[in-house]
């Protein structure tokens, strides 16, 4: 398969948005997709500091290697869990971010749990839930909060993560499937900050397909660390990827439309009271008396009254 833009060969091609693009122009097509979606969402400029939330895997790096070369004032943060049982995870992890700043020449903070609170990611859990639930409850919390105080107290205008749509979907679905309502209202690509200390958080990936990232982190040669933490093992969100996965291979972009109706949804109030009012915005139909929302006749007279017309037209 050729390159839509030159005559080299595709290294990705892209069913969803019907792309095979070569090795350069994926890159390029990659950085401006991205500062596209950061003016589309109004996420943040060129004026604004930003930190970035980095994992030492593929998305956080790629984020930050973009915006860097987009010309942005990002600083890197990394937050070391203490998570090396085995696999020495947070070790290896934090050499790969560490590995990323030093080649770029660009700043990145560490903050070390152990020598914060005390005690490891794993220990924690450990000690408050006695063993009997994952760390990851425990961990969301710590690097959330990291995240928010490092951020404020270091003067950054906006804290970037490099979640991606089929993070994104996958958390998107499971929060559907128990309708949390709470957790809903808040997901978003964009949440402002707040008077009480919450910064402005943003994923300026969401709209990248988990291989879109992976691919532009392959190419452009970043070094990152590929194995899962191994808490990570049987989490939910691995087997709803794996779902949405079998939906996208039968409807190529099922995932991406799953996320922006939903933001439509809510961008429209759906889960806001005024979704209430717009129940009682219905009124009879002009032409047959059934409730309808629309300003004149409903939907059903409408589409028989297009038969009917179309119809006598063609006699
Ligand atoms: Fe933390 Fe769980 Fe993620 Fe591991 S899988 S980094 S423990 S949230
Ligand atoms: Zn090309
Ligand atoms: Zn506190």
């Amino acid at each position: 398969m050729k390159c839509r833009k030159c005559t080299r060969s595709a290294v990705i091609n892209m069913r969803q948005h019907k792309l095979a693009l070569c090795s350069e122009h994926y890159i390029e097509w990659f950085t401006f997709q991205t500062q596209r979606f950061i003016q589309e969402y109004q996420m943040f400029d060129l004026n604004n500091r930003l930190l970035v939330a980095v994992s030492g895997g593929k998305d956080s790096l790629a984020l930050w290697d973009v915006l860097h070369h987009l010309g942005y004032q990002v600083d890197g943060l990394y937050i070391n869990l203490g998570i090396n049982h085995k696999t020495s995870y947070s070790l290896l992890s934090m050499q790969k971010a560490q590995t990323f700043a030093h080649a770029q020449n660009l700043d990145l903070s560490i903050v070390d749990v152990v020598k914060e609170e005390g005690a490891a990611i794993p220990e924690a859990a450990n000690l408050t839930l006695r063993g009997r639930t994952k760390p990851c409850s425990i961990c969301g919390i710590t690097k959330r909060y990291f995240m928010n105080r490092i951020g404020l107290d270091h003067g950054y205008d906006v804290l970037l993560t490099g979640h991606n749509l089929d993070d994104e979907v996958a958390v998107l679905f499971g929060n559907t499937l128990n309708w949390q309502s709470g957790y809903l209202l808040r997901q978003s690509p964009v949440l402002e900050g707040s008077a009480e200390g919450f910064i402005r958080k943003v994923k300026p990936f969401f709209r990248f397909y988990e291989r879109e990232t992976a691919a532009y982190t392959f190419l452009r040669g970043i070094d990152y660390i590929q194995d899962e933490c191994p808490h990570a093992i049987g989490a939910k969100t691995i087997y709803y990827k794996e779902v949405l996965n079998q939906l996208e291979t039968k409807r190529p972009g099922l995932k991406l439309n799953f996320y922006l109706s939903f933001l439509k949804a809510k961008a429209e109030g759906l889960f806001s009271p005024e979704a209430h009012i717009k129940i009682g915005d219905l009124h009879p139909c002009e032409n047959c008396g059934q409730p309808t929302t629309a300003p004149q006749f409903c939907t059903y007279c409408r589409m028989w009254e297009q038969v009917r017309s179309t119809k006598s037209s063609l006699v």
